[in-house]
């Protein structure tokens, strides 16, 4: 295939139609398609239905060199795409022994020795086609080749598990693309405490500029509930357009970037926050504590999301009932009971509680009122305090750092009471109130906490460097 593949993805299935299964497959297949110059043109997801199947290839197929089918490729009747793919291609099904032997050799690594003769089903498979195998799974992807509306037009099938279409994918779809000599160029930062509208009020001149010199740049804005990805993507078909803009621009939107987002700058990557976060954690040979209340375990999730995040993170304590906070992290009963568990003083204990209990170098709690009910009028739904205790690990001039960045995003400090663990001096305890909106959802509630705390650290490890 030439450099100026347009793509256009195809997902089966009635289960992600409905709702029932949150469609993976596509932003998969779009995203590493994008990342090797391939254009992606649209993605539709489509019932399981032949006339539906056949309808949405011949849209796709319009435009595009290649379309990405996933799903369908079961020994069920409502698994339709080989037989949707024959009839568009005019060709017959036709019995394919290794597909077939494929199918009973995954029975076998089960243990298994009779295939149900349903299962004849996946090797039916259109006449001609290449085959593409499944290391994992019975059922192998396939793909053909021909020309439709004066143009070749390829498709590629491979089953709907994700745990078996992306090897697939990676190892046999992707290297076949021969997008070497497309250059792609990106770059992205995370951009914490700013609005989207007013990130654009700063940049719209730089933006302009941008695409007035490289049209085929896009500037994209991905919003988080907190924080934005910031990012510029171009592909140039030389290599030396692409040294230009290297050459020309690289350094000077960086100049440009940071000077207007500044200190809301948090990362330059496009990386999850926590593994920002935990990799400069363990740069610095720094371990990291929670303790969730309102959040439930969801900031710690994301933590233990990243490979290896045991380098830099210890655990979390999820203490949802006052008792938790109380037993296990030491927060006075007096102090829930005067100051309430969503207040200034009960995030300070936990945060201390938890340095202490997991003997880290920082601990950071949340405990908020996520609603829909408790909400009073001195602790309404939406309303999150958070603590951070920084211990014996983080120096004098590392705390210094820390507390002047996070004092941008509306972090409070306060030396701690008590001497932290290891040390013979007393700690630095740091806290935050913040209200995201007595309407908001729960679930909304909970996610701008986490954001929050995981910017938060995020400002904390750029503070370290
Ligand atoms: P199998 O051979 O296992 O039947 P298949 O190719 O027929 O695979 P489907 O039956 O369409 O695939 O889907 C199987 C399962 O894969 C679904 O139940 C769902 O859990 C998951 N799945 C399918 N499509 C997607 C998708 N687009 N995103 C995420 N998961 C998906």
């Amino acid at each position: 295939m030439n450099s100026k593949i347009a793509a256009g993805i195809l997902i089966s299935g009635n289960e992600v139609l409905f709702g029932k299964t949150r469609d993976t497959n596509g932003p998969f297949v779009a995203a590493h398609l994008r990342r090797s110059g391939v254009s992606v043109q649209r993605s539709l997801v489509v019932a399981d239905e032949v006339f539906q199947l056949k309808r949405a290839l011949s849209y796709l197929a319009e435009d595009c060199d290649l379309v990405i089918i996933t799903g369908g490729l079961g020994p069920t009747v409502d698994d339709l795409t080989a037989e949707v793919v024959a009839q568009w291609f005019g060709v017959p099904l036709s019995f394919q022994e290794l597909a077939w032997q494929t199918c009973v050799q995954a029975f076998a690594r089960l243990g298994k020795t009779d295939v149900p003769e349903t299962n004849k089903k996946q090797a039916m498979l259109p006449l001609g086609c290449r085959l593409i195998p499944n290391p994992v799974g019975t059922a192998l992807g396939f793909e053909l080749e021909a020309s439709v509306h004066g143009k070749s037009v390829r498709v590629v099938c491979l089953p709907g598990v994700p745990s078996e279409m992306e090897p697939m994918f990676l190892a046999s779809v992707l290297p076949t693309l021969n997008t070497e000599e497309i250059q792609v160029v990106s770059r992205s930062w995370q951009v914490f405490g700013l609005g989207e509208s007013a990130m654009q009020q700063r940049v719209l001149e730089l933006e302009k500029q941008v695409c007035s010199l490289f049209p085929e740049a896009v500037i994209s804005y991905q919003a988080h509930l907190g924080y934005v990805t910031y990012s510029y993507f171009a592909k140039f078909d030389s290599a030396q357009m692409a040294q230009e803009w290297e050459n020309n621009w690289n350094v000077r939107l960086e100049k440009e970037v940071q000077a207007r987002f500044a200190h809301h700058i948090v990362a330059q990557n496009d990386q999850p926050l926590a593994q920002t976060v935990l990799s400069a954690l363990q740069r610095h040979s720094l371990k990291l504590s929670l303790a969730e209340s309102c959040t439930g375990g969801e900031l710690s999730k994301e933590c233990v999301a990243i490979p290896g995040a045991s380098r830099a993170f210890l655990g979390s304590i999820v203490c949802y009932d006052n008792q938790v906070k109380e037993m296990l992290l030491n927060v006075p009963k007096d102090t829930l009971q005067e100051k309430g568990a969503v207040s200034e003083q009960t995030v300070r204990d936990l945060s201390e509680g938890a340095l202490r209990v997991f003997q880290s170098d920082l601990a950071l709690s949340i405990s908020g009122v996520a609603g829909p009910e408790g909400g009073t009028e001195r602790h309404p739904v939406g309303l999150v305090w958070f603590g951070l205790a920084l211990g014996a690990g983080i120096s004098e001039q590392q705390r210094g750092q820390i507390l002047e960045k996070l004092r941008l995003f509306g972090w409070q400090a306060e030396v701690a009471r008590e001497p932290i663990p290891g040390s013979l001096s007393k700690g630095l305890v740091l806290t935050c109130r913040q209200n995201f909106g007595s309407r908001s959802a729960r679930h909304i509630i909970q996610k701008r906490a986490v954001n929050f705390a995981l910017g938060s650290l995020a400002a904390l490890s750029s503070a370290l460097q």
